[in-house]
């Protein structure tokens, strides 16, 4: 447990809902159960978050429907390949993350708060994010950009309203909530791509400022959940790319989750507090992906690297090819049932079960840290 007590930069008058998840602790601090930082939060301050604050002896959201960005993406840039190929999710975002990644594509809105950003902030209430959401033609809405357990609460009612009107819920996360909220989370959430960002737990201490058994312990709550998961590692230069580290990565994925799960290799770019770190090199990519495959995964994918062309899905069976990509554009040559035309094996995944339709996109954001 840390013993957070950061000086709130949250605008004075700012909207404030009360949170969930919350217990009184010593001395007028609150301790936060959202995320395994489980805060103690001092009369005044916020979490690490950054948008959770102790005000008069009750916690506060400062984040619950104050949008910071939206838009419309396709599914494939979370990335999730295996649920509804080609269509499209509703995304939103709001400020803060209780991670301090110095490789984050979205610090800005990320660690805005912590900063004392003045971010550009849209009421957007649940009914109202639904009803977006509906009209943009989205099968989904994706809980995104930053941490989303930070605006559990408004995610929360956000995805029971989607649910209702038939759309699927999905997260872009970094794994780190805990178990009562992994649990609230079960019911209305579909599926989440998960950031495994390296298997070492210096790692995770220094560059992001969380520890790694929180996060498996976390992806292994979500698959008992229901949740469909997708992971995602960014492999950085002499960072987190040590060769054995990522086979033990991968092994675990195996051993926890399955031999069909989709494990996403994503190039790194130089961006915020590395930019004197090179990007990947694809020889690299190249030879962490054969990594993934030689430990027993199915569906190894690089992205960010669209010269490898390594997005494709083949058949976990007999290796046919069943999905092709290219960019966002996408091309289904599953049977209707979602199997494969010439074995008849099931891909693994959700709502498979009919082809692609291409669609109009126009958000710009990054994800979390992909
Ligand atoms: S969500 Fe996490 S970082 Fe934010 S106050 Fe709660 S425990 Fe702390």
């Amino acid at each position: 447990m840390l013993e957070e007590s950061l000086t709130t930069s949250i605008r004075p008058g700012a909207a404030a809902v009360p949170t969930i998840l919350a217990e009184a602790g010593p001395e007028g601090g609150i301790r936060c159960g959202v995320c395994a930082h489980l805060c103690l939060v001092r009369p005044g301050r916020t979490g690490i978050c950054g948008v959770r604050e102790n005000r008069a002896g009750a916690l506060v959201s400062h984040a619950y429907g104050a949008v910071v960005a939206m838009g419309l993406d396709p599914i494939e840039k979370k990335p999730l390949f295996h649920v509804a190929p080609g269509s499209t999710a509703y995304s939103i975002a709001t400020a803060g993350c209780p991670f301090h990644c110095t490789f984050c594509q979205n610090w800005e809105i990320a660690q805005g708060p912590r900063l004392g950003l003045d971010l550009p902030t849209r009421e957007l209430p649940p009914g109202r994010v639904v009803a977006a959401a509906i009209a943009a033609g989205a099968e989904s809405i994706a809980y995104t950009y930053v941490e989303p357990t930070v605006f559990l609460e408004y995610a929360l009612d956000t995805a029971r309203l989607a649910r209702e009107a038939g759309l699927r819920n999905l997260f872009v996360t970094d794994g780190y909530a805990t178990p009562e909220a992994v649990g609230l989370l079960g019911p209305v959430l579909d599926a989440a791509n998960v950031d495994l960002k390296a298997f070492n737990d210096a790692f995770y201490r220094k560059v992001c400022g969380a520890r790694l058994a929180p996060v498996l312990d976390s992806i292994v709550a979500m698959r008992r959940a229901g949740i469909w998961l997708e992971l995602t590692t960014l492999v950085i230069p002499g960072r987190n790319d040590d060769r054995r580290e990522l086979r033990s990565l991968a092994r675990w994925i195996v051993e926890n989750l399955g031999v069909e799960t989709p494990w996403h290799v994503r190039r790194f770019q130089p961006v915020y507090r590395l930019l004197d770190v090179p990007p990947t090199p694809l020889a690299v990519l190249r030879r962490v992906a054969d990594l993934g495959r030689e430990a027993g995964l199915a569906h190894v994918y690089v992205g960010n690297a669209p010269e490898l062309d390594l997005e494709d899905t083949h058949c976990a069976g007999c290796g046919r090819l069943l999905i092709e990509r290219h960019g966002y554009r996408v091309a289904s040559h599953l049977e209707a049932d979602g199997s494969c035309p010439d074995c008849r094996r099931m891909l693994a995944g959700r709502s498979l079960d009919r082809p692609a339709a291409p669609r109009r996109y126009d958000t710009q954001p990054a994800e979390v840290c992909g």
